[in-house]
């Protein structure tokens, strides 16, 4: 470890980052690449040692309140690591094989050389280190035309880099070059994190945690004592990477890029099986689209891979975005992540139709402009109001049951006003009722209702038609007016309840609905649902009013006692 006491000890260790990762893939707190990521509350990824065991109180490059939420320590983030061993691997594995073929060149062993290269070249068929070295090879067996076919490949691949890099080679000493290799960090000799150790630490842990996925969580952060033995293998990996100094640079510097080290299957949602979209990750340390995991919480507060309560989790409702996983998907995938987006937003643009495939609660009778406070926690509905936000419009379809029919011909648009979302997934949803609609086709969509409607409008009336519905629309509203004042205790006490009668409007043809007033009222009386169906369908506000009239008009000849409203609240509970 400390073959070369001027360096630091960790910048002379071999801490391979593939290029293009950049800055990508060092930890914020450390500097060092990443090891063993833990992501916390607010999205970003910390190393497990520079989390010392605990979460910090802040996070240092956010400084966000962090939260452990019901784990009873940091857990590393699965999908995370199993990024940075591929990465690692590879890299690795091309450092260690491009020593091994100049070892054989060395000694002479040509053929070996050649067989060895081939090898390479056959599993990493672009990196221009193997096809160099191969071209050694070729070259020591006499093989002219081969060589030469390796080394124009060399030339095509990366001209330019390549020369600067032999420039850079003939220039620098020996021993400052391996000093630049890793990362500038400070650190006490013997540091039991130094990378070397942490790599084949984190080898020995990801090879135990292979198989089933709970098993990891049993598996504590490994001791201080573990980490400072490394095993003989990372022993003979080092010998190896530092046998052969130019070797190893080239293959560094000629690795594929991040993208080419990684699959889209590295980056997929386990739960629906697409690449990420706005993935977060559980205090657990798995990780999952957002929308997925919260359709999955909809069901149960549990985590879908592990089972670990996430009910924690799910009351702090932050679902923060993995930043460095969105980050390496935007580095790698960028096409793929863009056509992912495009996919959800035509998905939000099909949610966002009013007349087509609209949500439909099936629960009960709402009237246009008349508030209907809902209880949600039925998961299909969980959805719908969530997916009514998202996509924006904040509306859906409200019809009551009808037996044979799923739900009535006729519903009311509902606007969400408030959300209050409670700590175990369930919503008091605040709404109004909004244009009312006919059925024109049943459908399904994610477990709930679905229907493409078309809105009612009322007939609209001129000259003298208009003037006599004028005056029956003044004389019913004098007849509310008296049932409002004059209706005995039972039924001011539900009248007070649901505030007073609304005031008249000056253009009673106005709205496609007609007067508020008439479905404020409606919606209180004592009425049996299908006649308030009636009422509800009819396009004709002279009807409406006509049947109003009658229906108050024999509520006020009846004697007090004789018509007590029944106690019920418009509050639908699913
Ligand atoms: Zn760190
Ligand atoms: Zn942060
Ligand atoms: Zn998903
Ligand atoms: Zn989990």
């Amino acid at each position: 470890m400390n073959r070369d006491p001027p360096s630091p000890p960790r910048g002379d260790s071999p801490v391979w980052c593939p290029p293009g990762s950049g800055e990508l893939l060092r930890c914020p707190s450390c500097r060092l690449q990443l090891w063993e990521p833990v992501t916390v509350s607010c999205g970003h990824s910390l190393c497990t040692p520079c989390l010392g065991g605990a979460v910090p109180a802040r996070c240092p490059l956010c400084q966000e309140k962090l939260k452990l939420l019901g784990v009873g320590g940091p857990r590393r983030n699965v999908v995370l690591c199993n990024l940075l061993e591929k990465c690692e691997d590879r890299g690795r594995r091309l450092a260690g094989l491009v020593a091994r073929v100049r070892h054989h060149l060395t000694r002479g062993e040509a053929k070996e050389a050649l067989g060895m290269a081939q090898k390479g070249v056959e599993l990493a068929p672009d990196d221009i280190s193997l096809r160099r070295c191969r071209a050694e090879a070729f070259v020591a067996l006499g093989q002219y035309p081969e060589a030469l076919e390796d080394l124009e490949a060399v030339c095509k691949a990366e001209p330019t880099e390549h020369e600067i890099l032999a420039q850079e080679d003939a220039a620098r000493p020996r021993a400052a070059h391996r000093g630049s290799s890793g990362p500038q960090a400070g650190g006490d000799s013997g540091d039991p994190a130094s990378p070397s150790a942490r790599a084949q630490d984190q080898e020995e842990e990801l090879e135990a945690s292979r198989g089933a996925v709970v098993s990891e969580h049993i598996q504590g952060t490994p001791t201080p004592g573990q980490q400072q033995e490394p095993g003989a293998e990372a022993e003979r990996q080092h010998g190896l990477l530092a046998a052969n100094e130019e070797g190893t640079e080239a293959a560094k510097c000629n690795q594929p890029y991040l993208g080419e080290l990684l699959s889209i299957s590295d980056l997929e949602c386990s739960l629906c099986i697409r690449m990420f979209l706005e993935p977060v990750t559980t205090p657990c340390g798995h990780t999952f689209c957002k929308e997925c995991l919260e359709r999955c919480l909809d069901h149960r507060p549990n985590c879908p891979l592990c089972k670990q309560s996430l009910r924690e989790y799910l009351k702090a409702g932050s679902y923060s975005c993995t930043v460095l996983l969105q980050d390496i998907m935007l580095a790698t995938f960028p096409a793929q992540l863009a056509e992912r987006r495009e996919l959800h937003q035509a998905e939000m643009a099909e949610l966002s139709n009013l007349t087509k495939n609209i949500p439909i609660f099936v629960c009960t009778m709402s009237f246009p402009g008349v508030a209907c406070p809902l209880h949600v926690f039925e998961p299909r509905y969980r959805l719908m109001i969530r997916q009514c936000q998202e996509a924006g419009t904040r509306r859906f379809g409200m019809c009551v049951y009808e037996t044979g029919k799923s739900f009535a011909d006729y519903g009311c648009m509902l606007e969400i006003r408030q959300l209050e979302l409670l700590a175990d997934g369930r919503s008091l949803v605040d709404t109004v009722g909004g244009r009312r609609f006919r059925v024109l086709r049943r459908g399904h969509r994610d477990g709930y209702n679905t229907a493409d409607i078309e809105y009612l409008e009322d007939k609209k009336v001129a000259g003298e038609e208009l003037q006599e519905l004028q005056s029956l629309h003044e004389s019913t509203y004098e007849l509310a007016q008296r049932f409002c004042e004059h209706g005995d205790v039972a039924s001011r006490r539900l009248l007070m309840q649901h505030g007073p009668l609304p005031e008249k409007e000056e253009d009673i043809q106005a709205s496609a609905d007609g007067p508020m007033w008439c479905w404020w009222l409606i919606s209180i009386l004592p009425l049996d649902p299908s006649f308030q169906l009636r009422l509800f369908s009819s396009t004709s506000l002279r009807a409406r009013l006509t049947q109003l009239q009658r229906i108050l008009l024999a509520l006020l000849q009846q004697p007090p006692a004789a018509h007590p409203l029944p106690e019920h609240s418009p509050r639908g509970h699913i």
